[in-house]
């Protein structure tokens, strides 16, 4: 055998071994709309780093972090509720960025509809208030973080800010919508300036899924 072969031969060898010891008890979810769709409020280049490369890597360390150990028959949420250090952060980052890139449409709904509109009506006024100041919660976050609006078991709405990998699922808060004021969401695409970042997202969200979000878990 060539040495050529042999290296190619080992190689395959590798990589064989490599997906048959780590089970992929979770997947890399994929995008409800087209890599490219959301320009020009956010690159295909963008969504192509964040989601196959950052997420992705969270997705596959999580999965080689749990291989044998407790969390793995766990759900993505209960390890998220249960775990700390290198599990939490792996499992809440996958569950943060599922749930970020879930919210974007290239034909988004423009306004919150419904028991939502009325929700925000009530206690910011309206959707251009609650707006303004998740922007400056984004803006006001030191370091990697992330920006929630969350509804508690009254139907009470607050925005919520999370260092690093935090999430308030860890607070019994149910999550309705988050901005990403990591570096990589925006980078790419706006360089150091965050607050264009923040206004990009405005423009893509979709209050459809926000409104469904609510009526599911805070409407009761
Ligand atoms: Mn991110």
């Amino acid at each position: 055998m060539s040495r050529c072969m042999k290296t190619l031969f080992i190689n395959i060898i590798t990589v064989i071994m490599t997906t048959a010891t780590v089970s992929q008890k979770f997947v890399l979810a994929p995008l409800p709309y087209y890599k490219h769709s959301l320009e020009p409020y956010i690159s295909e280049q963008t969504i192509i780093f964040h989601h196959d490369k950052h997420l992705a890597g969270y997705v596959a360390k999580l999965n080689e972090l749990i291989e044998g150990t407790r969390y793995a028959d766990m759900t993505l949420e209960e390890i998220v509720c249960q775990s700390d250090g290198a599990i939490f952060n792996n499992a809440a980052q996958t569950w943060n960025h599922q749930f970020y890139f879930d919210q974007f449409s290239p034909t988004p709904q423009s306004e919150p509809t419904g028991a939502l509109a009325e929700a925000i009506r009530g206690q910011y006024g309206n959707v251009e208030e609650l707006k303004e100041q998740m922007s400056k919660a984004g803006l006001a976050l030191f370091g990697s973080g992330w920006v929630w609006l969350v509804c508690d078991g009254n139907k009470n709405l607050s925005i919520v800010s999370t260092q690093n990998a935090g999430t308030p699922l860890t607070e019994g808060k149910r999550p309705l919508m988050t901005i990403d004021v990591w570096e990589h969401a925006y980078y790419i695409d706006h360089r150091n300036a965050r607050a264009e970042g923040i206004k990009s997202f405005w423009e893509v969200l979709d209050w459809k899924v926000i409104d469904e979000r609510f009526n599911k878990c805070c409407n009761r």
